[in-house]
């Protein structure tokens, strides 16, 4: 018998041919699609407005969801984060930020992540698996049931960041149609508007997504102002320089909608990646390939097995001015979560190191 499939990552259209193979209307893809995505069911058995025996039909031959949550942990400030695992017992995480304006789900794309950036702890993992659009699309439905109730509309909508564990880019084409699967009216209605890829850096998934009529905000992970230093903080450097990388970043600059945004990142590294010289090559630097994206400074989160501290905030503040003197937008984002080990991949490396506070852990009841 084949494998069941996991509707949650299935297009209206799919589910659509889905539903006719088990010889049921369209009208009734309708509804499972509404079930899984606006009411945001996660098993057939809530379907009571599907027939008993469809319900049966469904459990055998498909799957509502495929992730279970292991454990959620509540920060000070309100952040929640979620470990869960795939079906074949794989690490996933997802992190929902409270926001004054809108709130924020970061969500996986893989499971682990093959590129080394030495200040990320997911590193240390490896590259476990890619999520499937279903995965991505689930948790994002696990997120909202649990900060808003099953089903429920976020009041005041919420925005998606894919920066959490792994790499998207390397994940494109589950990434790709997932968002599709997320913008259906019928659906969650997150449109592609709402959410923002942060990449290390793949510059031929750049200029791809340059090319997508329909895409998400871009946000690019620089970390360093020279290929040396870069080379040693993320060698997917190595693959593709920042030459390399700053010509592909143009191009996606040059293709740019009104309203939409495309920003840099930069990791701030005590005595790493964070002296004058640093600000004023990294402004060098934007300004030789004419790049107008604002530069978010992001405070480290230190972390056990990781070599870094973050850099005192007088330097990051120091290095903000001299980047604006010359000329670049730049930004200094706000920590959040760090009791809760909220910083990209620290979750699943730390529970794989089996390293938690138990303080922290509360078991999700659904
Ligand atoms: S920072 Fe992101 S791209 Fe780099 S290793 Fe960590 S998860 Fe992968």
């Amino acid at each position: 018998m084949s494998e069941p499939v996991h509707l949650t990552g299935l297009t209206g259209d799919e589910l659509r041919a889905f539903a006719r193979g088990l010889g049921e209307p369209d009208y009734r893809a309708r509804q499972i699609f509404a079930a899984l995505h606006r009411r945001r069911l996660r098993s057939f058995d809530e379907m009571t407005d599907l027939p008993k025996e469809l319900r049966a039909t469904l459990a055998e031959r498909a799957r509502a969801s495929t992730l279970a949550v292991e454990s959620r942990y509540i920060s000070a400030d309100g952040t929640r984060r979620y470990l869960m695992k795939t079906h074949d017992g794989l690490p996933v995480e997802t992190v929902f930020i409270p926001e004054e304006r809108r709130d924020t789900i970061c969500f996986s794309s893989q499971s682990g992540c093959p590129l080394q950036c030495s200040f990320c702890l997911t590193a240390k993992l490896g590259l476990l698996r890619t999520l499937t659009a279903g995965e991505i699309v689930e948790q994002i439905v696990v997120a909202l049931n649990d900060a808003y109730g099953v089903g429920v509309r976020a009041p005041r909508g919420t925005n998606l960041v894919a920066m959490g564990a792994g790499e998207p880019m390397l994940a494109y084409d589950s990434l790709l149609k997932a968002l599709r699967v997320m913008a259906a009216e019928d659906g969650l209605h997150i449109v592609p508007n709402r959410v923002t890829v942060s990449t290390a850096g793949l510059a031929p998934k750049i200029r791809e997504l340059a090319r997508e009529p329909d895409r998400p905000h871009l946000a690019v992970s620089l970390a360093a102002p020279t290929d040396e230093l870069r080379d040693e903080l993320m060698p997917i450097n190595k693959r593709w320089n920042l030459d390399e990388l700053l010509a592909a970043c143009k191009e996606f600059e040059k293709s740019l909608k009104p309203g939409e945004r495309f920003t840099f990142e930069y990791v701030m590294l005590d005595g790493v990646n964070d002296r004058e010289e640093h600000a004023r090559q990294l402004a060098n630097l934007l300004n030789r390939h004419r790049l107008s994206a604002k530069v978010n400074l992001i405070p480290h989160n230190p972390a056990e097995g990781l070599p870094y501290q973050p850099s005192p905030p007088e330097r990051v503040e120091r290095f903000k001015e001299i980047l604006e003197r010359k000329g670049v937008r730049a930004f200094v984002r706000r920590p959040r979560g760090r009791d809760i080990y909220a910083a990209c991949g620290q979750l699943a490396a730390r529970t794989q190191a089996n390293n938690l506070s138990a303080a922290l852990v509360h078991q999700l009841t659904r």
